[in-house]
């Protein structure tokens, strides 16, 4: 028992000219006048009494109800709880006030239309942070307490009114309920139902809970044991103003060793302090229940969830898609750089020069080129086309003369036979080695064109092997239909010239290839005089049409971040429409004892949810896309960055499309909420 300094009993409650108006603040344009709700109200309240609200419907009960029970704000008076004055309280303090020291119960039950009894009951411990195993049990204890053991996972709608009703009691109680506020609890209940809700209220009473009672009927009130009647926002008469009568009751009944149950309220001061703060375990314990209540909602709205889901899903998947392709592609460029050698310069002779013998790139020059420190390779070639003979066949094809270094630096290996030799050009050898369509065109029949003869005009040629397919590397099947011999012996037997068409240089270190080429352009320029040749290098133009194919790369991935962004328009749509449909149930919740924050975090879990399921569908989705356009035969290559981009990504989306939602319903004003439709 709470004493003041001068030993008076300090009253639970006390209200000091509370008023209450609505309205009133666009008068000017033509709104509705204020209305004085409550005009004046000043009453006591002690800890343990049974005190009766009665007035006439509109007299303002639901209006001093909302204000004692700190869902509501006053517009003018005081309001001391046990001697402390609530108007300094914040959003917190009020939340710890309506969870540790009041219990609603309310005429129209409020119970969480989607969650069973026994989660409805648990609501209140949720936030303040009862373990979820002593959570349950006590919330079972409750239940079979008034009656409802066989009941515990009934939804609302599955009970009887007069069962529901026992369920808020319950959810009253769950956090000790030491002052019970109930607005016509009996109100929609039939005449035994309310009878049986009555007898539960006094026993509280006698167990030692504060109870204020709001009823507009008087035989009803005539069960407290104190009843204050309200008239037009007024107190016009109390049965006992100080609560003397029952303080004389309560000190009988200590006398007579009669316990009470009642827990004694925390300390205050200390524990209004600490309202704001989270606990990891309550932190913790919120985030399952919310995911846990998330999932109920979707499961319970499937289709509609399902639709919102489609959009992410997509946009997932196709993000994956997307990036495996871009990647495949990529890689392919990269094996066609290889395939062609990145490596590798060409130099050619260019304008006048190249069609006057010894005026253009010479073997001379190729010398000296060869000195060059990076260069490993010098490949000259003499190209052209003709007509190859074998047996009654005649093949219009490529004849190329070049190294016998071609294999190795254009990494291009035989399929059969082998190529031919250094000494093979040095003594101008007439072997060839066939490209694998030629082979197959030229030699239909033969089973190992290996030292078969075939004739140009009239050298006649042995086959010395077959290159391996090379158009399956590059795209181009036109590359598989040439001819290879030695340089030497094309441009002497078959040409008829000894400078070559053009030269391939292979160099050792790919990263200093411009600088190589710089100096072979110096070289060739101090040699010649005037620039008559040409050189360049293959990874140049590779490069550039690799950047070609980022670039539509890009592009597609847009697309797919476009229909995320509308996936993740879809959340903020269904979260709206979730916060709108459900905005009695967040009534409830801040009734029972929610702070904002809570609320935020439980419509932010939900929309992440319905991200993180659509996310990993899309992934699964966009998995099995990729898997088929293998099979397809697309370049698709799956990066684990990338697919955890995409999920990540569609996590982000909730939380951001989430947010907007979210915020809304944890800025619901708790009395609003309560009573919206
Ligand atoms: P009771 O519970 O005694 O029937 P209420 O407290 O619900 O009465 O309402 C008292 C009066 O206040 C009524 O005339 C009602 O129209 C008015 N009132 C209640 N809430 C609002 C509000 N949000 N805006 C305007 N008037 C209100
Ligand atoms: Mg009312």
């Amino acid at each position: 028992m709470k004493l003041d300094v001068v030993g008076q009993r300090v009253p639970l409650v006390a209200l000091d000219a509370i008023r209450k108006s609505y309205g009133g603040h666009d008068v000017d344009q033509g709104g509705p006048p204020a209305v004085d709700v409550l005009r004046g109200i000043s009453l006591n309240i002690h800890g343990g009494e049974f005190v009766a609200i009665v007035g006439a419907s509109g007299s303002g009960k639901s209006t001093l109800m909302n204000l004692l029970g700190c869902l509501d704000r006053p517009s003018a008076g005081q309001y001391r709880f046990n001697g402390r004055d609530v108007s300094g309280f914040d959003a917190d303090q009020l939340a710890w006030l309506r969870r540790e020291a009041f219990g609603f119960v309310f005429q129209g039950y409020h119970l969480i239309p989607t969650e069973s009894s026994c989660e409805n009951v648990e609501v209140p411990a949720i936030y303040s942070g009862m373990p979820e195993q002593e959570r349950r049990q006590r919330a079972e204890a409750l239940l079979t307490r008034l009656g409802l053991s066989e009941r515990l996972d009934h939804r609302p709608h599955q009970l009887s009114g007069g069962q529901q009703q026992r369920v808020s009691i319950a959810r009253a109680l769950m956090n000790g309920g030491r002052i019970i506020l109930a607005d016509e609890p009996t109100g929609a209940l039939d005449s035994s139902s309310g009878a049986e809700v009555m007898k539960l209220l006094n026993e509280l009473a006698d167990a030692g809970h504060t109870i204020i009672l709001i009823t507009h009927d008087r035989n009803v009130a005539a069960q407290a044991r104190r009843v204050i009647e309200v008239l037009d926002g007024q107190v016009v008469g109390d049965s006992d103003p100080d609560g003397r009568r029952q303080y004389q009751h309560q000190l009988a009944q200590q006398r007579d060793g009669e316990t009470k149950t009642v827990a004694p309220m925390p300390d205050l001061a200390t524990s209004l302090e600490v309202a704001g703060e989270d606990s990891p375990r309550l932190l913790l314990g919120e985030l399952r229940e919310a995911a846990r209540a998330a999932w109920r909602v979707m499961w319970i709205n499937r289709f509609r969830t399902g639709l919102t889901l489609l959009g992410i899903i997509i946009g997932v998947a196709s993000v994956i898609v997307m990036l495996a392709i871009g990647l495949g592609t990529r890689q392919q460029v990269v094996a066609q750089l290889g395939a062609f050698g990145s490596n590798l310069m060409y130099m050619a002779s260019i304008g006048e020069s190249s069609r006057i013998p010894g005026r253009s790139i010479t073997l001379q020059d190729l010398e000296a080129v060869s000195e060059i420190p990076n260069i490993v390779h010098v490949l000259p070639n003499v190209t052209g086309n003709k007509v190859v003979r074998y047996g009654n066949q005649d093949i219009q094809t490529y004849v190329r003369g070049t190294g016998s270094a071609l294999p190795k630096i254009q990494n291009w290996p035989l399929a059969r036979g082998a190529f031919f030799s250094e000494s093979d050009e040095r003594e101008l050898a007439s072997v060839a080695v066939l490209g694998h369509k030629l082979a197959r065109d030229l030699m239909p029949g033969v089973e190992d064109p290996i030292g078969q003869v075939v004739l140009i005009g009239n050298v006649p040629i042995q086959v010395v092997g077959v290159m391996s397919e090379k158009g399956a590397l590059t795209g181009e099947r036109d590359e598989d239909n040439l001819l290879i011999m030695p340089f030497s012996t094309a441009g002497v037997k078959l040409f008829g010239q000894r400078e070559p068409t053009y030269t391939v240089l292979a160099v050792a270190d790919v990263g200093a290839i411009a600088e190589t080429q710089k100096q072979l352009e110096a070289l060739l320029l101090e040699r010649h005089g005037i620039r008559d040749f040409g050189v360049g290098n293959a990874a140049a133009s590779i490069a550039a049409e690799a950047k070609t194919r980022d670039t539509m790369t890009l592009m597609l991935s847009l697309v797919a971040a476009v229909s995320l962004l509308v996936g993740g328009i879809g959340v903020m749509n269904v979260m709206l429409m979730t916060v709108r449909e459900r905005t009695r149930e967040i009534g409830i919740r801040l009734a029972t004892g929610a702070r904002q924050r809570d609320i935020l975090r439980q419509f932010l879990t939900e929309a992440v949810l319905v991200t993180v399921v659509g996310g990993s569908i899309g992934v699964i989705a966009g998995l099995l896309i990729g898997l088929l356009l293998i099979v397809a035969g697309a370049p698709v290559i799956f990066s684990l960055t990338s697919i955890l981009t995409a999920f990540g990504c569609s996590v982000a989306t909730g939380l951001l499309f989430g947010y907007m939602p979210a915020k809304k319903a944890a800025q619901l004003d708790p009395v609003a909420a309560l009573t919206s439709e």
